[in-house]
């Protein structure tokens, strides 16, 4: 088959580089990067450490608003779809590159696959909810990270076209993280590399919620300043300058500000984390696929299956809350796995084989 593959933000770099790997055993896969994610430490980072191949298209498209991001990919996506021609589309996740995609090629009658689809806050106040729904019901087939996903897409109907094949950012985890941790290359703003103390708190932040102004950032750090060793705060791009505003005003030296980080260094940092706090969809998983406990700055749930025995707890961007839930003791039930084996990408073309072999 010929396979298109969109991909435009971090966390689908982390997907694709198990997905591509696998797809291209068997298939040809075109990879086109939109550009939603562009600087190199949020994107070619990830292309050159974890072996994802070179996109063969790059659209360029970032920033603007939400409908001026999604319909300039649409465009951009729909011209290559219609010179590839290719069998199906495959998509990731849940940004603006996702949906424009699919929205590109169901109209064009190409068969779309959604990897990660079923999840769920509950409300469409988050645009990646919407982009989520949309994706997951206009697929033709939608692989699931857990069962909680499954049966929430079966309540919608969709169950004959879906999957649980387990979370293919598990693959990804276990390939980097049983490496050893060489090569770090950690920078602070001002290109210096950091050092990584022995003990640490890891830190990310980076959604519209916790950053449209400096309250619930202040909040977070205020709490993360006060504990008992250095917090390394990974800082998006986005949230460079507020960041370093805050950290200034209120001498806040028991944070270490960093650049956003290479995929080795977030897993290995996460590893060896005294505990994480982050609004990370992507880290928390993390943090429970490597043990350590997290807390979680958004007022929704994301990975349900995460929330077991204080391994993850929602916080509110509020410094007490948030110290509240760290002081808490997480306990771990080793035979407690609900993200699948780290072989979900070769469920994924297995499925897709099958689907494929019953279509012709
Ligand atoms: N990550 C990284 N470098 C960083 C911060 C995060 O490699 O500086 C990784 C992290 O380990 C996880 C993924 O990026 O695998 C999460 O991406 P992000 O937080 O951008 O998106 P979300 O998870 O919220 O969708």
């Amino acid at each position: 088959m010929k396979i298109v593959t969109v991909v435009g933000a971090r966390p689908q770099f982390i997907k694709a580089a198990a997905g591509s790997r696998e797809i291209r055993k068997e298939h040809q896969e075109i990879l086109i990067h939109t550009g939603q994610h562009f600087d190199d430490n949020m994107s070619a980072v990830f292309f050159r450490e974890m072996g994802i191949p070179k996109p063969d298209y790059n659209l360029g498209i970032s920033g603007g608003t939400h409908a001026q991001m999604t319909a300039k990919m649409l465009v951009g996506i729909e011209e290559i779809l219609i010179k590839e021609e290719p069998d199906a589309l495959l998509v990731y996740g849940d940004t603006n590159s996702t949906l424009a995609a699919t929205l590109a090629a169901v109209k064009l009658n190409i068969p779309v696959i959604h990897v990660e689809a079923g999840n769920r806050l509950g409300t469409l106040d988050s645009p990646e909810e919407v982009n989520r729904i949309t994706t997951d019901h206009l697929a033709t087939l939608d692989f699931c990270a857990t069962e909680d996903a499954l049966d929430k897409l079966r309540r919608e109907g969709l169950g004959d076209r879906s999957f649980c094949v387990g979370n293919i950012m598990y693959d990804s985890f276990l390939h980097f993280a049983n490496q050893p941790w060489v090569n770090s290359n950690i920078l602070d703003f001002n290109d210096n590399k950091v050092n990584v103390p022995k003990e640490y708190y890891y830190m990310t932040c980076h959604r519209q919620e916790n950053t449209y102004s400096d309250e619930p950032l202040t909040e977070i750090l205020l709490a993360m300043n006060s504990l008992d060793a250095p917090t390394i705060y990974a800082v998006h791009p986005r949230n460079h300058e507020r960041a370093k505003r805050i950290v200034e005003n209120n001498n806040f030296n028991n944070i270490i500000l960093t650049q956003p980080v290479g995929y080795s260094d977030s897993i290995h940092l996460t590893k060896n984390a005294k505990k994480i706090v982050t609004d990370s969809g992507g880290l928390q998983c993390e943090a429970f696929y490597a043990g350590v406990q997290c807390v979680f700055v958004l007022d929704f749930v994301v990975w349900p299956e995460t929330m077991v025995d204080n391994r993850n707890q929602l916080a509110k961007a509020d410094h007490i809350d948030i110290l509240k839930k760290l002081r808490k003791q997480q306990t771990i039930n080793p035979g407690y796995q609900p993200f699948g084996n780290g072989h979900a990408a070769e469920e994924i073309c297995r499925i897709i084989k099958e689907w494929e072999r019953k279509r012709h």
